[in-house]
């Protein structure tokens, strides 16, 4: 075991986790701390946290708790996952988690840069862009949780750190590893601890990770991630792996659950349709009224299942849930229908279904929460950002997770033909 990251949220950590895999890493995501130790032959594993916009104290209990479970598993490198916006308030939680991380490990200096050039989040001069405009003019200014009004990622993390907070500039991070080894060194000696770094560039977030070789932490959007197993390499500790992404070869059943109401997953769903693939609707007023919805849909889909993979959807076009939401209120009927797509998905997996594609992140949450998995070994990417993923055990399950709006318009259908390729 190598690498041992804690993410902020879930869909975060598989980003995460697909970029480690991309680079020859075999991986294990878990869903919260296990309680068990780890178990799987990886070289590393991201802990999953739902620790973005709880309170600080309780996102540093659990990230500690994280950090001594990975401790256990042997890691020798800690990742602190966080958003490639930053989201946090002033508040934290970000600044707290970080410097908690830090003492725990006896860490002198930890960078922290959300920088994903790929996704046009850039950082110059320590501030954040997305796309061609800084963060708070960005959609994220708005946000409903973490409205992000100052895109100077020094004074963003100064406001919630204790610790002094500095810069490894952009002429710094281009002139190679060696000067921002020099920079971490100077920046040290003034008496920082946290050191906002720019990127621009793929290049760039090499030679970051190049110069964190030796850190016992390091604090970053999924970007940097991407330079570390050539240091694991560099180091002799991580062979060439080819089989980095192997999943076990499932035969079963395929499924589609999808939850989400996002512009992508409205058109993955048409897609679908107009392929002429079986579909089911879930109807959240039908819900609403007390029919057992999901019982009903099951019924349905058993004469179906054994032709061809069938899609249960709950999505819908923006005006749709404006009106559901309205009259059920948007937590009950988001709540409502999340429980009853994770019923479905149980009932899926006691009909012989081993391949399920689940649309929507809080949606995949249900459902990962309903079949009661605790790891998944991450697989080949699908599309960027979601690959397909394995549960654990004797039994295992392939899982492809998407959140909102990711994936081609055919996602659905090239998702669950990928695992016949
Ligand atoms: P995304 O990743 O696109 O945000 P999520 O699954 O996280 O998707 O969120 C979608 C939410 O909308 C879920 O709580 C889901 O139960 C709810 N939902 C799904 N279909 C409908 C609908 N027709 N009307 C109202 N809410 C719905």
């Amino acid at each position: 075991m190598l690498l041992g990251c804690i993410a902020d949220d879930f869909t975060g950590a598989t980003d995460l986790a697909n970029n480690l895999v991309r680079s020859g890493m075999r991986t294990l995501q878990t869903i919260g701390v296990p309680n068990t130790p780890l178990a799987a032959d990886v070289d590393a594993v991201v802990v999953a946290l739902k620790s973005r916009t709880i309170a600080a104290a309780e996102a540093v209990a659990q990230s500690l708790a994280a950090l001594e479970w990975l401790k256990r598993a042997g890691c020798r490198q800690f990742y602190f996952k966080y958003c490639s916006t930053f989201d946090s308030t002033p508040q934290g939680n970000i600044g707290p988690v970080a410097e908690a991380l830090m003492q725990a490990l006896g860490a002198r200096i930890a960078i922290a840069c959300p920088a994903f050039p790929t996704n046009a989040r850039t950082i110059y001069m320590g501030n954040l862009f997305v796309g061609e405009v800084p963060l708070s003019e960005s959609g994220m200014r708005h946000h409903p949780l973490t409205p992000m009004s100052d895109a100077n990622l020094v004074r963003v993390l100064q406001a919630q750190s204790r610790s002094k907070v500095g810069l490894v500039p952009w002429t710094a991070v281009a002139a190679g590893d060696q000067a921002i080894r020099a920079r971490f060194a100077a920046l040290s000696s003034e008496g920082v601890r946290l050191a906002v770094v720019d990127a621009i560039t793929d290049a760039d977030l090499h030679a970051i990770a190049a110069a964190c070789a030796d850190h016992p932490l390091i604090t970053a959007g999924s970007g940097v991630a991407i330079g570390l197993p050539g240091n694991f390499h560099r180091a002799g500790l991580l062979p060439p792996r080819a089989d980095a992404a192997e999943l076990p070869r499932v035969p079963g059943l395929a499924a589609v659950i999808s939850g989400s109401c996002s512009q992508a997953t409205n058109g993955q769903v048409a897609h679908w349709m107009d392929s002429g693939r079986p579909a089911i609707r879930i109807d959240p007023f039908e819900i609403a009224r007390g029919t057992d919805v999901a019982a009903r849909a099951l019924r349905q889909a058993a004469a179906l299942l054994d032709a061809g993979p069938v899609l249960f959807y709950a999505t819908a076009a923006p005006e749709e849930v404006r009106t559901v939401q309205a009259e059920l209120g948007v937590g009950e009927a988001g709540a409502m229908v999340e429980q009853a797509l994770a019923r479905i998905a149980q009932g899926l997996i006691a009909r012989g279904v081993t391949r399920l594609v689940v649309a929507g992140g809080e949606t995949a949450g249900a459902v990962v929460q309903a079949l009661g998995v605790e790891a998944l070994k991450i697989g080949p990417q699908i599309d960027p950002g979601v690959p397909w993923t394995a549960t654990q055990g004797a039994h295992p399950i392939l899982l492809a997770l998407k959140s909102g709006n990711f994936g081609s318009r055919d996602f659905f259908v090239k998702s669950l033909e990928q695992l016949d390729a």
